[in-house]
């Protein structure tokens, strides 16, 4: 069923495909998912664990290699299409839609040498700028498409990495790895449990039977988010230097025992111990979750969903009013196992995991009590667990 219906839209995107660029030969369509994270939030650059999955929503490439130099890609999304040659020197402009494919052909071609010219069609229904990281998706599905044009395979974690480097260096964006890791490795029933200091990951069966994900979008924009979060980095990396007085071995939070914590913390600043407790609880929230997924006790695994939240509302302090009334509205609903926010915070989105006999009462319950109580309309988008990017047979 939902393998079909991303055939339909990959078969949609190649006529689109055709009637712009002309029949000629096959016609190459990458999907690569969106990525909502279960659980380890703000632990990423602290060395520590997250536990992604890939979404139903997904970026869709279909094209094929071109003759001559430059590359062009037309975006259904924005209707408008974006041309590049590698080729030449890259020129620096203000970053738009069309720098993160210039900046996985430039990543990708220093890496492999000559990549032909390619020509495609782009379109998503992953929502953008809402935290489920629709750029990932754009990124992995555009890399994966161009060599799959070039005929060239690459591993995955590999890809993942360039993706990466091509938001950090063009795009401007000093994110983290886990969006275009999952991308690129999430699989159908299962979570990526990955490890961001030494990139070793694992599947985690997200044994959801007679149950499912709901994704909440706040639709808030996630102003603050910037500034808020270089300021978080920089409590964590205090916590580091002060902790490591008493610890010389540690090297990030990550390092730290939650017993380790209890024992030290009071040689923190107030606030900086308040950063600091978050991260080494989830962390160690993580671990727990991991274990709980393997046993299939998803009442246990709610729970650290909603210390999660609480913790992230109290300590972090990286939530908001919106964030903040859909977790207290919804974990008082029968049916609900838990619920958190998920990405950096401020707005964006947030993961529910509910009985599926319960869903549709609780997405219309959360529908009303959201626009009651702030006058914005609730995004709700079910999904199970799906796989990552893949060429999908036309
Ligand atoms: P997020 O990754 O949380 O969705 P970002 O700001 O990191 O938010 O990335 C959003 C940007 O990714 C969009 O502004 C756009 O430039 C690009 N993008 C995502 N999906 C598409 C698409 N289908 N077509 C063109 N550009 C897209
Ligand atoms: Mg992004």
């Amino acid at each position: 069923m939902k393998a079909e219906r991303s055939m339909q839209k990959a078969l949609e995107i190649a006529e689109e495909f055709s009637r712009r660029f002309g029949m000629r030969g096959d016609v190459i369509a990458v999907r690569a998912p969106g990525r909502v994270n279960l659980i380890g939030e703000h632990t990423d650059y602290n060395d520590g664990f997250v536990l992604p999955v890939g979404l139903a929503h997904s970026v869709y490439v279909a094209g094929r290699a071109a003759r001559g130099g430059a590359s062009r890609f037309y975006s259904m999304n924005f209707d408008a299409e974006y041309a590049f040659d590698i080729r030449t020197p890259y020129e620096p402009g203000e970053p738009g839609w069309g720098t993160y494919i210039e900046g996985v052909a430039r990543v990708l071609e220093k890496q492999l040498g000559r990549l032909p010219a390619v020509e495609a069609v782009v379109w998503g229904d992953v929502p953008l700028g809402s935290g489920l990281s629709s750029s990932a998706a754009l990124e992995v599905a555009a890399g994966h498409f161009m060599l799959e044009a070039a005929g060239v395979r690459m591993p995955l974690p590999d890809l993942a990495r360039a993706c990466q480097a091509a938001e950090n260096e063009y795009v401007g964006v000093q994110c983290g790895i886990m969006d275009q890791f999952a991308s690129c490795l999430a699989d159908a029933g299962f979570a990526v449990f990955l490890d961001c200091r030494s990139l070793e990951f694992e599947y985690v069966p997200v044994p959801l039977e007679d149950h499912t994900l709901i994704v909440l979008n706040t639709n808030v924009p996630r102003k603050l988010a910037g500034s808020a979060y270089n300021e978080r980095r920089r409590s964590c990396e205090e916590g580091v230097r002060i902790l490591q007085k008493s610890l010389p071995d540690i090297k990030a939070l990550r390092d730290v025992t939650p017993v380790q914590f209890d024992a030290f913390q009071d040689h923190l600043p107030g606030e900086t111990a308040a950063r600091c407790r978050h991260i080494v609880g989830e962390n160690q929230r993580v671990l727990d979750s991991v274990n709980a997924l393997r046993i299939g006790d998803l009442a246990a695994f709610g729970k650290l969903m909603n210390a999660s939240h609480a913790s992230l509302r109290r300590d972090y302090e990286v939530t908001c009013r919106e964030l903040d009334i859909l977790h207290d509205a919804a974990v008082d609903m029968p049916g609900v196992a838990g619920e958190r926010m998920t990405g950096a915070g401020f707005g964006g989105c947030a993961v529910a995991l509910v009985e599926r006999s319960h869903a549709d009462r609780v997405e219309a319950d959360l529908r009303d009590i959201y626009l009651r109580e702030t006058g914005i309309a609730l995004d709700v988008y079910r999904t199970a667990a799906m796989p990552g990017v893949r060429r999908v047979d036309l």
